[in-house]
């Protein structure tokens, strides 16, 4: 059976006429190697719009305003591994959250492992919006070191029980360059069918074309939609 996936194909340019579509892409592990090119009939296409919206693709006009009229959401979290798990030795918190009203938002405490001798991880710091670009703008230590200043004021052993730490921040990450995107009643009611819309032989899907947006039941009922309406129309022209 061919393979029917391939890994590491970082898509660089889209073009359609009134035949086919033909994708040109790169190995993502190896960028300044040489460009492939595959050709297909049609394209359904789930590239965030982040992205979407920076690359060379020939679709109509409406729907290029329609894939720059959705912003995304912005957010970070940070990872705190600590040398014994405090939290349940101390405090006995077994699993949940602590919502706190600091920079860090939230601090999310293990569901597994409980009762377990040895070192854990909390998620230090989850949140969204103005606060997320603050440290979307911090090198990742700093993001840890602030998550470490603001925890220890509801987690004192912080500090002396620290190992290691990591971050994400989504505006960052090259395959998203943010979280989801955000519609308003305008943006909808002005570019939502048309982003939806077969544009000749390129149809779109993911969860920035459906009304669970930041979902995964968003995304993949747009591609499920997506792929009925394509089916449908690739039908009628047979
Ligand atoms: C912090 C965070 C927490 C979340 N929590 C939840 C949750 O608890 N429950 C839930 O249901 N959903 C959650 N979501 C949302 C969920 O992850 C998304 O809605 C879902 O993954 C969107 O699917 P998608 O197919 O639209 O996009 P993606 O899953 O982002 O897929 C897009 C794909 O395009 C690829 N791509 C990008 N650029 C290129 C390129 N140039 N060439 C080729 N490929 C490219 C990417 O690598 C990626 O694989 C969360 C999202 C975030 C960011």
């Amino acid at each position: 059976m061919p393979r029917l996936i391939e890994f590491n194909a970082k898509v660089t340019k889209i073009h359609q006429d009134d035949s086919g579509v033909t994708v040109d892409y790169v190995d993502s592990n190896s960028p300044d190697g040489a460009t492939k090119t595959i050709r297909a009939d049609w394209c359904v296409c789930n590239i965030p719009l982040t992205i979407l919206t920076q690359m060379d693709i020939n679709v109509s006009k409406p729907m290029k305003q329609a894939m720059a009229a959705v912003p995304y959401e912005t957010s970070y979290k940070v990872g705190l591994e600590f040398n014994r798990r405090f939290w349940e030795e101390d405090e006995w918190i077994f699993g949940g959250l602590t919502y706190t009203d600091m920079p860090i938002a939230q601090i999310a405490y293990p569901s597994q492992n409980m009762f377990k001798d040895g070192t854990g991880v909390l998620l230090g710091a989850y949140g969204y919006g103005p606060t997320s670009y603050k440290f979307n703008s911090l090198t990742p230590q700093e993001r840890i070191n602030v998550a470490l200043a603001y925890g220890k004021y509801i987690h004192p052993q912080y500090p002396k029980e620290f190992r290691a730490g990591t971050s994400v921040v989504w505006h960052r990450i090259p395959w998203t360059l943010g979280c989801y995107g955000i519609w308003n009643e305008s943006t909808r009611r002005q570019h939502y069918d048309t982003l939806c819309s077969i544009d000749n032989r390129i149809v779109l899907a993911g969860e920035h074309c459906s009304h669970i947006p930041a979902w995964q039941e968003g995304a993949i009922l747009s591609g499920m939609d997506a792929a009925k309406r394509l089916h449908k129309k690739a039908k009628m022209l047979v």
